[in-house]
Formats: C-alpha cells, sequence, structure tokens
C-alpha cells in the first residue's frame, strides 16, 4: 500500500506516523520528493482499510498496490485448488478413485432441476443425467423466488428427495442454502450452494465457512469480481478452503437476455485466483437454446465445470422451465461437449 502524505507535514508527525504501521508488523519504506514524501508498506495489507488510513490529517491519498483478498489471492498459492468430493457414482465405476473433482485438468457438469419437484421427477432426471455424464445432482429445495406467490420449494421434503435421488445414483449432489438454520439439515448434501442473492450475506459466508462442505458460490446480480473474490475470502477466513466460483451472469443495461454471461471472468478470475471457476450458462442466458453455444464457449475460455438445468418437462416445471433442459437435450448437449472438453484437457 503505497500513502501520499501532505505536503509539509512534520518530520515528527511522520515519524509517529511510519512507527503506527510498524508496531503492527508491517515495513515501511518512506521516500521523501521535492514536494511530496510517500510511505510504502510493505507486507501483508490485506486487512488494512485504506479508507481509515485515508482520513488521518497528515494523509493526501491511498494506493493499494496489494488485492484486499488473501487466502483466495493466487499470488498467496501459485497453485490451482482441486476440489475431491466422494461419489458413489464414481466409485461404482472405478473412475477417479471414487471421486469427483473440479479445477486443474477435472472438468465437472452439475445438471438436475431449477427446484426439486416431486420423488419421481428428481430420480428420473438424475438417472439420466447421470446417464449422460453429469458428475453432480444439481436441485434446489429452498428456493429464492423473486415473488412471495411463486413456488417457494420443498424445503426440507425437497432435501428428503435429494438424498433419495443421491443413493439411487451414486451422483454427490449440490443444493442451494438462503439461512442458517436450513444447514441443519443438510449433513448428506455434497456441496452448499450459496445463490446469487445471497453472495453478500455475510453471516451465512462465515457459517458454510465453519461446515467443513465444499461450497459452490455464484456471483452476485451485479456484484464486481472483487466482490466476488471477497465474498470467498468470507468462507475461507473460517478455514474452508473449499470455495468454487460460479459465474451466472450478471446485470446489464440491455435485457435481450436474463442476465449477461460475463465469460472474461473465468480466464481473469482463473488468473488472480486458484479457485476453480464455473459457468452457469442457463440462468446467464435464461433460453435453453443459448445453453449449448454458451457450455462451449465457457469451456473454450477455460472453465472447470458447468451447471446446467434440466427438466423432463420444461413446459410444466415450476421454476426455471424456459431456460432448462429436457434429458434428451442435455443428453445430445453432453456429447457435443466431449469434444471440447477433451480438447481443452490436452492444452492443460
Ligand atoms: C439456482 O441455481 O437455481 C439459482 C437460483 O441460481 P442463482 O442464484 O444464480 O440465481
Ligand atoms: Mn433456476
Amino acid at each position: 500500500m503505497i500513502i501520499v502524505l501532505k505536503p509539509n507535514t512534520p518530520q515528527e508527525e511522520i515519524d509517529a506516523f511510519q512507527r503506527l504501521f510498524e508496531q503492527q508488523g508491517l515495513g515501511t519504506h518512506l521516500s521523501k520528493g521535492v514536494n511530496t514524501t510517500i510511505l510504502g508498506l510493505v507486507g501483508d495489507t490485506s486487512s488494512m482499510n485504506e479508507k481509515t488510513i485515508a482520513a488521518n490529517h497528515l494523509v493526501d491519498h491511498v494506493v493499494r498496490v496489494q488485492e484486499p483478498y488473501k487466502m483466495a489471492n493466487r499470488k498467496f498459492h501459485p497453485e490451482d485448488t482441486v476440489i475431491a468430493v466422494a461419489s458413489k457414482a464414481a466409485a461404482k465405476d472405478n473412475h477417479n478413485n471414487g471421486f469427483a473433482f473440479f479445477g486443474k485438468s477435472h472438468f465437472s457438469v452439475i445438471a438436475g432441476p431449477c427446484s426439486v419437484e416431486g420423488e419421481d421427477q428428481l430420480v428420473g432426471i438424475a438417472r439420466a443425467v447421470k446417464a449422460s455424464g453429469a458428475t453432480f445432482l444439481r436441485g434446489g429445495a429452498f428456493k429464492p423466488r423473486t415473488s412471495p406467490y411463486s413456488f417457494q420449494g420443498l424445503g426440507k421434503e425437497g432435501i428428503h428427495l435429494l438424498e433419495l435421488a443421491k443413493k439411487a445414483t451414486g451422483l454427490p449432489i449440490v443444493t442451494e442454502v438462503m439461512a442458517i438454520k436450513q444447514l441443519e439439515v443438510m449433513q448428506n448434501v455434497d456441496v452448499i450452494q450459496i445463490g446469487a442473492r445471497n453472495m453478500q450475506n455475510f453471516d451465512l459466508l462465515k457459517e458454510v465457512g465453519k461446515c467443513g462442505k465444499p461450497v459452490l458460490l455464484k456471483r452476485g446480480l451485479s456484484a464486481t469480481i472483487k466482490e466476488f473474490l471477497m465474498s470467498a475470502e468470507y468462507i475461507m477466513s473460517e478455514g474452508n478452503d473449499n470455495v468454487i466460483l460460479c459465474e451466472r451472469g450478471i446485470r446489464t443495461f440491455d435485457n435481450y437476455t436474463r442476465n449477461c454471461l460475463d465469460l472474461s471472468a473465468v480466464p481473469y478470475l482463473k488468473k488472480v485466483s486458484h479457485l476453480p471457476v464455473v459457468i452457469d450458462p442457463s440462468h446467464a442466458c435464461g433460453i435453453s437454446w443459448m445453453v449449448e453455444p454458451l457450455s462451449k464457449a465457457a469451456i473454450a475460455a477455460g472453465a472447470d465445470g458447468l451447471m446446467i438445468e434440466v427438466h423432463n418437462n420444461p413446459e410444466k416445471a415450476l421454476s426455471d422451465g424456459e431456460q432448462s433442459l429436457t434429458p434428451k437435450q442435455f443428453d445430445s448437449l453432453m456429447q457435443k461437449l466431449e469434444g471440447y472438453i477433451k480438447l481443452e484437457e490436452r492444452s492443460l
């Protein structure tokens, strides 16, 4: 961090100010020009608030050179993080020693309905997406809906049905938590999803940081990349390193698609962070026919996985039918993606 001091600051005040930082364990470097004095802070300044420093009467302005996120930062962790989730389906196929992975050379596809609606619906979809090559089953039991009059999810019963589908297929399950209390029923959930609307629910982030399960963190509707990574930092700072970042489209000025898929987030996040990055093309575009080209684009951009909504009867879905693929369409998509994924692995 670089602190530019006001001109004509008396030397004894500069000395006292400099000592303040040294007492906090930071190195300092003072550079005196003709008109300007600059105090450089050396060391980990991620927990320092530049606005508080700028409020000091000696300070003209502050420039942050180091990112405020540390645990999510590639500078502090150069190797890609690989997240391993035990999978009975993988074990049965003698695949990957019984694990499904996110990150580095591993590509995972999470598929399933937007909402868990019933046993036949969920288990049927789970069997179908597994047969097509999905490595995780998704399904919302607690649903964040814009309208309080829309289907709110089956709640605890939905979690129970996810457990049944996991038992039937061996696929690990991914589901969203909206409130801390809901974590009580998630013992058998494999990956906890934090939805876009809760990306900055800091108490919830801290709690999933303590729960010890991998977390799929979705980018907020209007969140900057820095805010997104700071939310990952919240989870990691509670001792949970298993965070998967999910870009699911952001708000822009246009509305020809539900959201705007920010594909540049993939190479950028992978450059500045070691965490795996997954793309959710379904929520990004909101239209089923666009899921295929966006999935291909996500792989080409370097994503570590996809999350895709699949429904046995999209026309009758209780949520997000218009963006859901049928199992048949999902199967065709997976066949087309195979070549792309292999190509990507070869280039690693
Ligand atoms: C979802 O995955 O069903 C969902 C609600 O996603 P998002 O939080 O990205 O809107
Ligand atoms: Mn949905």
